[in-house]
């Protein structure tokens, strides 16, 4: 029988894609399968309307054999077939899909399960095979046929024989370069592995034989190989069950087998749409950080299926940066099952999907916060970060989605609360959410400059994290308060009055020692908020001094500067020895504000620049 050519276009389609569109070889198998799984579903529902034609589940099966002597590899199904006609526009015009077809003459509502639809899967055989052959035989027909094809010159369908409807997909395994190793192809094993990763969930019988060791009968150590038929996949998904089949245990067990992670999921959700967009889903979120989640080595993303086969390992569109540690995944029947990384990241249904999940997870979260306080917290101490990043990135553009999970510890009571706690908590003459930043809140509480907030009564809450304080400058404000740190110029309950005119009369000794300081700071001047504290630094203006350490640990922005100003209690003794110095010995005053910069320095855990000359003044002050 004379060669055929592949219908005009197809030609050069079919180089491309098989050397173009998918990015791991393995998933020809996946493709062959999901034809397969598509030839039972079109018998199952010829059987509808059928009544010569009985469904027995048990005859409906795929099996793949491996030969590794003759090199082939065979997926055998006991579906549809194909007559000559279907073999010749199916499998001889790429990009043309027998089962897309299928569903629309046959009416095939959106609720059931054929998979393909784009008419290019069957050719990524090619990727593996130097030469394909499919023997198959149509419901309904006494007469078999062969196509068989080497690639892209052309194929030939010849009568064959066949006893049984069905077809027979045979690949002759190209033989190992230096960069791939075909032979694995032949690997039980691996071809077990690869059915259970992509295919687990169809919803017919993948059998194989599988080789086992045993023990020979009647004796102690001889063992002999045998071969048992295995049904290699699982068929039902924990996902298309019902949520209440399902125990904490199944959720927790699937989420090892998946390794979503080693430890146990501190919550998951279980979603089914019905919608505008149909989808299931099952996400988790993690008890614990991984290891590697605040690098970039981290990469976020869901598994993605298509009606039950696996298209995506991380599909990281999912996701948004803010909600990365979820893990999971989602299974829709709008998505197509063919459709290439670049395609899909203007699928408008994944979006939708995105969306969606996006909300989800964060009313689960907000439930969780409201609900299971304890586990909320835990989840906070493992991610809490993210979410601030969340509010910080993208110029603040989720701000309004993630501001009322987000949690500090505070002066008051040493646990979390959250922004809605703290305003609630605020007495009817506080202006400002105040807040105070250090390394530690053990530091904070130490901090002079708190002093003055606490004695009015208000509540200080405590930024530990260096992104804190930058998440709330892009919040500003929240439910109409603005945010106040304790170290910034005008606090808004500073005392009037006395204190005013003592900085008058003090005005040339502080500019004097201003002079002395230089540019180190912007301003001296009596301090409003000290109480007990002889000093302390503020800041005026957006820029804070916990701010200007997070910018200079960054390359390229060592020169970053907070405009400080040195503070002084003008009630405390050490006040007394400056007046008394000033005019009368200028080497005292400039000794005891040299001296009181530094300590205002190491209060605010910045790096005091001469430590040598530091300590010897201090003992001139000894002597
Ligand atoms: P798609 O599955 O997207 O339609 P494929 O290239 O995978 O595209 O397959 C092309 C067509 O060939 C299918 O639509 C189907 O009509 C036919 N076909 C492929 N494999 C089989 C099979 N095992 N049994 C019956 N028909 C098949
Ligand atoms: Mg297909």
């Amino acid at each position: 029988m004379a060669k055929k050519q592949f219908k005009a276009e197809s030609k050069r389609l079919l180089e491309m894609m098989i050397n173009s569109i998918y990015t791991h070889k393995e998933i020809f198998l996946r493709e062959l399968i999901s034809n397969a799984s598509d030839a039972i579903d079109k018998m199952y529902y010829k059987a509808l309307s059928d009544d010569k034609l009985v469904f027995n589940k048990e005859d409906y099966f795929i099996k793949i054999t491996a030969d590794k002597t003759n090199r082939t590899l065979t997926i055998t199904d006991t579906g549809i077939g194909m007559t000559k006609e279907e073999l010749d526009n199916n499998l001889g015009t790429i990009a043309k899909s027998g089962s897309l077809a299928f569903k629309s003459e046959n009416e095939v509502k959106d609720d059931h399960t054929i998979i393909g639809q784009f008419g290019v899967g069957f050719y990524s055989a090619f990727m593996v095979a130097d030469e394909v052959t499919v023997v198959t035989r149509a419901y309904g027909s006494e007469e078999a046929y062969e196509w068989r094809s080497k690639g892209a010159d052309g194929y030939t369908i010849e009568p064959a024989a066949k006893d049984t409807v069905g077809t027979e997909i045979t690949l002759k395994i190209k033989e190992n370069t230096e960069d791939e190793q075909y032979d694995e192809y032949l690997e039980e094993y691996r071809l077990r592995s690869i059915v259970k990763k992509y295919s687990d969930f169809i919803r017919y019988p993948i059998k194989m034989d599988m080789k086992r060791s045993k023990l020979k009968e009647g004796t102690e150590n001889e063992y002999e190989d045998t071969v048992e038929e295995e049904t290699v996949n699982s068929m039902v998904p924990i996902w298309r069950k019902n949520k209440n089949e399902l125990t904490q245990e199944d959720y927790e067990n699937f989420y090892n087998e998946k390794r979503y992670g080693f430890d146990k999921p501190l919550k998951h959700m279980h979603i089914s749409v019905d919608g505008s967009v149909v989808y299931r889903a099952i996400l988790f979120i993690p008890k614990n950080t991984p290891f590697d989640y605040y690098t970039k080595e981290y990469e976020k993303g869901l598994e993605l299926y298509s009606n039950g086969v696996l298209i995506m390992e991380k599909c990281s569109d999912l996701l948004p940066d803010y909600f990365g540690f979820v893990k999971g995944m989602v299974d829709s029947e709008d998505l197509s099952l063919n459709i290439s990384r670049e395609l899909l990241q203007h699928d408008k249904q994944l979006k939708l999907i995105a969306k969606n999940l996006k909300n989800k997870i964060k009313s689960q979260l907000a439930s969780l916060l409201k609900d299971e306080r304890e586990k909320y917290e835990e989840f906070y101490k493992a991610f809490g970060r993210t979410l601030k990043f969340g509010v910080y990135s993208d110029y603040g553009m989720n701000k309004d989605d993630l501001q009322d999970l987000l949690m500090f510890t505070s002066s008051k009571e040493k646990k979390w609360i959250t922004l809605d706690e703290y305003v609630a908590n605020m007495p009817e003459d506080q202006k400002y959410i105040y807040y105070a930043t250090g390394e530690s809140a053990e530091r904070i509480e130490k901090l002079p400059q708190t002093e003055l907030v606490l004695d009015k009564g208000y509540e200080i809450l405590y930024f530990t994290d260096d992104i804190d304080e930058f998440a709330i400058k892009m919040l500003m404000k929240y439910k109409d308060k603005e945010f106040k740190n304790v170290s910034s110029g005008d606090l808004g309950i500073e005392p009037e009055a006395k204190d005013e005119a003592d900085a008058e009369e003090n005005k040339e000794l502080f500019e004097a020692m201003k002079s002395i300081l230089g540019d180190k700071v912007k301003q001296v001047r009596a301090s409003k908020r000290l109480k007990s504290h002889p000093v302390c630094l503020t800041t005026e203006g957006e820029l804070t001094i916990e701010m200007e350490k997070v910018l200079r640990a960054m390359p390229g922005s060592e020169d970053v500067k907070a405009e400080k100003v040195l503070e002084i209690n003008v009630g405390h003794d050490v006040f007394q020895s400056l007046k008394d110095a000033h005019g009368k010995d200028q080497e005292k005053l400039s000794l005891y504000t040299k001296l009181l910069y530094n300590q205002a320095l190491l209060i605010e855990g910045l790096p005091i620049q001469d430590p040598v000359e530091f300590t010897n003044d201090i003992c001139k002050v000894m002597v």
